[in-house]
């Protein structure tokens, strides 16, 4: 890690200058399925090793993964997401509950490979290049809080543009026609 959440804002940011080409739902899909494993080491051996799936080799299954699964599950959770939005809410807040395949695609790759590249920042025991190398050139590159607080800037930017889009746009273009998929401004996730 930095803690999953960390790894959201380079995504929300990254969702904001390319939203219709980035799936965040399933940048976020990603973030979880690959932080499994050293939450599953914590549990089982008491130490939360970075071992596998932290790596650029062991990122190609969790990016592979994240763009088969990640699609219907993000799809899933955007519905039910819709769902649970009165009318009003959904004027602003409704998604389109439809990720194209190259947008889930963009979404995992870049979700697995930034995730091991942030991680291999401040994690000694992740070998990014493991098996062919121990290296860990970026080891340290900036301290935690510096990589904390720049995760969380990334997600107040982005939380700027969107506020901006929407200021843009207005209302209108994110009511009913992003939700039924028929607006061209409609938003995806
Ligand atoms: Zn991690």
């Amino acid at each position: 890690m930095p803690i999953t959440p960390f790894h959201l804002g380079p995504g929300a940011l990254v969702k904001a200058a390319a939203p219709r080409h980035f799936s965040f739902t399933v940048f976020a899909f990603s973030q979880g399925l690959i932080d499994l494993e050293p939450i599953g080491f914590f549990i089982f051996t008491g130490a939360p090793i970075h071992a596998y799936l932290h790596t650029y080799l062991g990122a190609l299954p969790v990016f592979l993964v994240s763009w088969w699964a990640g699609r219907p599950v993000g799809e899933w959770a955007l519905r039910v997401w819709n769902a649970w939005l009165s009318p009003e809410q959904a004027r602003w807040l409704g998604y389109q509950p439809k990720i194209s395949t190259k947008a889930a695609g963009i979404g995992a790759f870049i979700g697995a490979y930034s995730h091991v590249a942030i991680d291999s920042i401040m994690h000694g025991d992740l070998e990014p290049f493991a098996p062919f190398s121990p290296a860990s050139p970026w080891l340290h590159l900036v301290s935690l809080e510096t990589l904390h607080l720049a995760c969380v800037a990334a997600g107040i930017i982005a939380g700027l543009f969107v506020l901006r889009w929407l200021e843009l746009n207005g209302r209108s273009s994110v009511t009913g026609n992003a939700l039924k998929g028929e607006g061209r401004k409609g938003r995806s996730a």
